[in-house]
């Protein structure tokens, strides 16, 4: 048996559709401010992509680029004008930020309302309260996927490899406010195997590659993938893959790809999450 594959392009289509229906039921366009700090490559690259894109679903984008060196203060005094600028709706700040500006301070500058990567400590917490409000976008991207899909969640067990802010934290709150069955594995958790073959539904956040082999996981499980690495093959060509050894597929029912797994739904989740924020501020909605 080979897994279904769970590409992460349809379901990302859908989303972007829905986010341009809803942007054009606006009066005016949702305008999302992406701000970036020093030249990281990654970064760099990440918040062109996220630009490019919302300008093709109809949004106004605005990147600003601010110097490696600059000021918390400086940024904070930022994010406190667009807080509180009316035609600002969603403000994004990239990770990694440099080390003298710590994230939780830029996080929690951040008006919650306008609070995109829903890293706000406000935010946190409705996620957990069973709230509406606004969640990280990896882990509604995960979500949605597994909702094109069509795979159950409700009354499954759910184990997620990874605590992090970014992933491991709020897919598992989501994940239980679909009410599955959840439990978190992490760095300190022994017999990591004995827990994720306890998966139907099993979402690996760790950041090590081929961390998860055919032996961790129970035949039929739905996998996701979210790691990401370039790796150099055996001809020293690069290639990119993910927490998942290839070897999963000959026993899970259904698996994301790396590339085009998880990656395209967290894009295509920012902006819906900026037209979810415009709608709010332009009391078109109750979240
Ligand atoms: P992180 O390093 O912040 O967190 C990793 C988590 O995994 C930690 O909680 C740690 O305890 C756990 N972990 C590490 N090694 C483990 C092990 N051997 N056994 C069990 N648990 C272990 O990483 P992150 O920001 O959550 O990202 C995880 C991965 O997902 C990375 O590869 C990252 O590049 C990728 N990622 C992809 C997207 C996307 O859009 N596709 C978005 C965010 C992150």
């Amino acid at each position: 048996m080979t897994a279904a594959v769970l590409a992460g392009a349809p379901a990302a289509q859908a989303l972007l559709g829905e986010a341009r229906r809803r942007a054009a039921a606006l009066p005016v366009r949702p305008h999302l401010h992406l701000i970036r700090v020093g030249q990281d490559p990654a970064s760099l690259s990440y918040v062109r992509g996220k630009d490019r894109q919302a300008r093709e679903a109809g949004l106004r984008s605005t990147v600003h680029a601010l110097p490696e060196d600059v000021a918390l203060p400086a940024l904070l005094a930022l994010l406190d004008h667009l807080s509180a600028d009316p035609e600002a709706h969603g403000i994004l700040v990239q990770l990694p930020l440099p080390p003298h500006l710590p994230p939780a301070a830029v996080q929690a500058a951040t008006d919650p309302r306008k609070d995109v990567d829903g890293f706000h400590p406000l935010n946190v917490g409705r996620l957990w309260a069973g709230q509406p409000g606004l969640a990280p976008c990896t882990a509604l991207g995960i979500l949605a996927l597994l909702r094109h899909y069509g795979q159950p969640l409700s009354g499954r067990s759910a184990v997620v490899v990874g605590r992090s802010p970014i992933v491991g934290r709020p897919v598992a709150g989501l994940l239980l406010a679909a009410d599955a069955t959840v439990t978190v594995a992490h760095l300190r958790t022994p017999d990591l195997g004995r827990v994720t073959r306890d998966a139907d539904v099993l979402i690996v956040a760790a950041g090590q590659p081929h961390l998860i082999t055919a032996d961790m996981v129970r035949p039929g499980a739905a996998v996701v993938d979210v790691g990401i690495h370039r790796l150099t093959g055996p001809g020293g060509a690069p290639h990119l893959t993910g927490d998942v050894h290839p070897g999963v597929a000959q026993v899970a029912g259904a698996l994301t790809p790396v590339p085009g797994g998880v990656g395209p739904m967290t894009v295509a989740q920012l902006l819906l999450n900026t037209v979810q924020a415009a709608e709010a501020q332009l009391g078109r909605s109750a979240a």
